[in-house]
Formats: C-alpha cells, sequence, structure tokens
C-alpha cells in the first residue's frame, strides 16, 4: 500500500461517528476491547447487509452461470494443508525489544528502527503463520487441531465437483461465497480495514484455460463497472493497481484500490489462479477434480478467475469517501450549528433509506401509518423528537438519503414534503406516488 496521504483527522471523525451512531464498535469494550475486533452496530449491520445484498445480487441472483455456497468455518484441516496456508501463509514479524510494539517487517518504513519509541534493539525477524488454531473434539493435542478458514474461497474448490454435479452447470461457471475469514493478523490497524475477522464476498469463476486471459479481462471489468455504477466510485478514489510479481501459479492479478482516510489501500483482487486451487485439492484428497467436457470429448483441469472483496474494506471505503462537513448549507434549514456533517452514502446501501418525520407530535397517528406502509418498501425510521431540523441533521450524519415530513397540510392534500439529503432541497409528492418516487430515486 501507498501511504501517499494520511488523514488522521478525517480517520478520527470517521471512526467517533461510527461509536456515536452506532456504526461499528470495540468488540467486548466494557473488558477494554479486544485488538483487531469489531462490532457492527444497529446501523453497523443493516449498512453490512446491505452492502452484501447488493453484492450477492450484482455477482449470484442477477447471473445465470454463479451459484452461492454457504460452507462452514472449519472444515477438514487438510484443506489448509492443500492450500499451502499451514506451510506459507505467514508474515516475517520482529519485537522491540524496549517497548514491547510488535510489528509486520514488510509494513516497516525502516526495518531496523521501532516506528513507536525509535530503538534499535529489535528481534531478527521471524516467521509467523496466520491461521487462527483451535481443537475439534474431546481431545487438545495437535491430532485434534482444526483451523478458522483464512478465505472464503477455500471451501469453494473443495465443493466445486458437488456443486457442478448438483446444479447441471457446464463450465464456465462460477460458485460465489459470503463469510467469515480470520486471519491473527500480527498488527491490526487502520479501524476495520486490518481485522482479525473479518467478512469476505469472494467469487471463483471456473473456465477453460484457453479462454482464462478472457474471462479475467470480463471479471476485471464487470468488478470496476460495479464499483462505479452501484457504489459511485471514480477515478479520484478508485485506482487499479497491477502485480507485477505473481505467484508462480498465477498468469495474470489486479488489485482495486481505493482512497482510505490514511492512503490508498486493496478492496478487491480480480486474479487468474491458473490450473492451481483444483489441481492441489485433487492431489491431497485423491478425487480427481478434473472436468469432462461432452461437447468437444476433452477432459482437462478448470483454470479459475478470482474475485475477492473484503465486506468491512467495503463500508469503511464508502463512510471515507461520504464523509462531509458541510458549512455553507447550515443556515438554510434555520440551524445555528456550525456545520452540517453528512453521509452521502449511495442509497442502495444507506442503512435507512427514507425517515418519516411528523411536523408535530399531534400528527402522530397519521405520519406512524404512513411510515409502516413505506416501511414495507425501503429501510426506514420513524422519528417524531426534537425539533425538525435536528432530526434532518441526525439523519444526515447516519447518510439517510430522503427524510418525508408529515404536516397539517397533509391532512388535507395528502402529500408530503420530500427533503434531499444531498441538495437539500424539498419536493411535495403525493402520498400515492411517494413509493414509486423514492424508488426511483434510490435506483430499485
Ligand atoms: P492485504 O495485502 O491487505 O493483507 P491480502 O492481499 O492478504 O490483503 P486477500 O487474501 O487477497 O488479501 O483477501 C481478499 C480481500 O479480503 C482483501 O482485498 C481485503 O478486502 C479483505 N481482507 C484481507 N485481509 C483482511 C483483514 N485482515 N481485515 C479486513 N479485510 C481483509
Amino acid at each position: 500500500m501507498a501511504d501517499d496521504f494520511n488523514d488522521q483527522a478525517l480517520m478520527d471523525k470517521i471512526v467517533s461517528l461510527c461509536k456515536r451512531r452506532g456504526f461499528v464498535f470495540p468488540s467486548s469494550e466494557i473488558y477494554g476491547g479486544f485488538n483487531g475486533f469489531w462490532d457492527y452496530g444497529p446501523y453497523g449491520a443493516r449498512m453490512k447487509r446491505a452492502i452484501e445484498a447488493l453484492w450477492w445480487h450484482e455477482m449470484v441472483e442477477t447471473r445465470d452461470n454463479v451459484e452461492g455456497l454457504d460452507s462452514t468455518i472449519i472444515a477438514n484441516p487438510t484443506i489448509w494443508k492443500a492450500s499451502g496456508h499451514l506451510d506459507q501463509f505467514s508474515d516475517l514479524m520482529t519485537d522491540c525489544r524496549q517497548c514491547k510494539s510488535r510489528y509486520r517487517v514488510d509494513q516497516m518504513e525502516d526495518p531496523t528502527t521501532c516506528p513507536n519509541c525509535g530503538s534499535k534493539d529489535l528481534t531478527e525477524p521471524r516467521e509467523f503463520n496466520l491461521m487462527m488454531k483451535t481443537f475439534v473434539g474431546p481431545v487438545f493435542d495437535e491430532d485434534h487441531v482444526a483451523y478458522l478458514r483464512a478465505e472464503t474461497c477455500q471451501p469453494i474448490f473443495v465443493d466445486f465437483h458437488s456443486v457442478r454435479v448438483a446444479t447441471r452447470q457446464k463450465l464456465p461457471f462460477g460458485v460465489a461465497q459470503i463469510g467469515k475469514a480470520f486471519r491473527n493478523e500480527i498488527n491490526p490497524r487502520n479501524f476495520t480495514f486490518r481485522s482479525r475477522e473479518f467478512t469476505q464476498m469472494e467469487m471463483e469463476f471456473f473456465c477453460d484455460g484457453e479462454k482464462g486471459m478472457e474471462w479475467f479481462e470480463y471479471w476485471k471489468a464487470e468488478r470496476i463497472r460495479y464499483y462505479r455504477e452501484k457504489l459511485g466510485f471514480d477515478d479520484s478514489n478508485m485506482r487499479i493497481y497491477v502485480h507485477e510479481k505473481l505467484a508462480h501459479y498465477a498468469k495474470a492479478a489486479i488489485d482495486i484500490e481505493v482512497k482510505f482516510p490514511f492512503g490508498w489501500g486493496e478492496l478487491e483482487g480480480v486474479h487468474h489462479r491458473g490450473t492451481w486451487d483444483l489441481s492441489r485439492h485433487s492431489e491431497f484428497s485423491g478425487q480427481d477434480l478434473q472436468y469432462f467436457d461432452h461437447d468437444n470429448g476433452r477432459k482437462f483441469m478448470p483454470t479459475v478467475i478470482e474475485t475477492s472483496v473484503g465486506l468491512d474494506r467495503t463500508m469503511l471505503a464508502i463512510l471515507a469517501k461520504s464523509y462531509d462537513e458541510d458549512s455553507a448549507a447550515t443556515k438554510k434549514e434555520g440551524m445555528d450549528e456550525d456545520v452540517r456533517v453528512v453521509l452521502h452514502l449511495p442509497p442502495m446501501v444507506a442503512p435507512i433509506q427514507v425517515a418519516v418525520l411528523p411536523q408535530s407530535k399531534k400528527l402522530n397517528e397519521n405520519a406512524y401509518a404512513l411510515y409502516k406502509d413505506v416501511d414495507r418498501f425501503f429501510r426506514s425510521e420513524y422519528d417524531d423528537t426534537g425539533s425538525i431540523g435536528k432530526r434532518y441533521r441526525r439523519q444526515d450524519e447516519i447518510g439517510t438519503p430522503f427524510c418525508v415530513t408529515f404536516d397539517f397540510d397533509s391532512l388535507n392534500d395528502n402529500a408530503v414534503t420530500v427533503r434531499n439529503r444531498d441538495t437539500m432541497l424539498q419536493e411535495r409528492v403525493g402520498v400515492t406516488q411517494l413509493r414509486s418516487y423514492l424508488e426511483e430515486k434510490i435506483g430499485m
């Protein structure tokens, strides 16, 4: 990662907003937290599910040639022998003998000096395996060791044959899954960017090796399109890093990098993995995972194109690019504060898409009935506490794109005022048109 800028103030604001408004909390906070683990609060959980749903819709539901999978976190440990994780999934780490800080050597600007205290008294770098270990069964010995999966893709390779037989898919086709992955990261940092427990959304596309590069280009383009069209990234906050040094089995690899407050960072990898994964699992399981193509009588090991993205990083990247402090706007709505804090979240992933606000508590009965109706179609919230201006601000801070105000006129004209978070413009919309109006604006 190129640390070409570092906006610590922005990071602090995002972390504080996440805590204050219930997006993300430190895990086990009343016990002092637990380094590298984060809990998603009510709005964070909603946003996380919305991102998952968007990805799943895009990658599985709208495609005839991609199937879904939901495998276990703990599985036969031989999988991790075959994948190479047990032997090679390690980072070099070093400890400072003075202040006891621990570092990943590849992340240190100067691997001979402690970045914390400046001491030169560091231990010799040594290999540290990132797999998280546990025991399965009643005996806690080496024969009962198992691992929490370090990535969600390995079970996809392992289940490749079963999925193909069950779905009668022919090559080319893909298998996708969303789930937790665990890595004993030496130095968790940058909020949720590098955690020890995180969620991945991965898709493995199996094809004939002759078409491998074509499919690699296809998926690369598709994933970039997704970030542009669905999540609003553009050239100012997204770039492509082309790997020059490749794993020996890989034919091509790129990272989709986005701007985080601390610099550019990897959000997603698109990789041409050749036949490596299925060949290894064939070898270690003794099962033939080759594909027989009835059309031309050829038998071959499928080539894999992978798209692999972290959900936690996606959410952090969206929060970072959406965070805004708008000082010109504050007076417009009769508020006396200095700045309006607003999250310009893409409406499809905003935790609340529509807030319904009665102008006065006297209107609660009718306004609440409208809210119940709106809530059937959109992620919604009802708020009748405080002035309208304060309620708008609260919704701005959690990124709600539309506030619907039910006022005294609504009783007569059966219309409501819809206020747009980004333009702050207000429009009168008939209650009967409200659903289609919002659907169109949200892009559903
Ligand atoms: P990095 O180089 O940042 O450690 P990686 O290249 O090891 O990442 P992959 O193994 O390719 O990452 O994992 C795919 C995706 O999973 C990454 O692009 C990232 O979005 C996410 N991811 C990986 N490690 C973590 C982590 N520790 N915390 C949060 N997300 C992660």
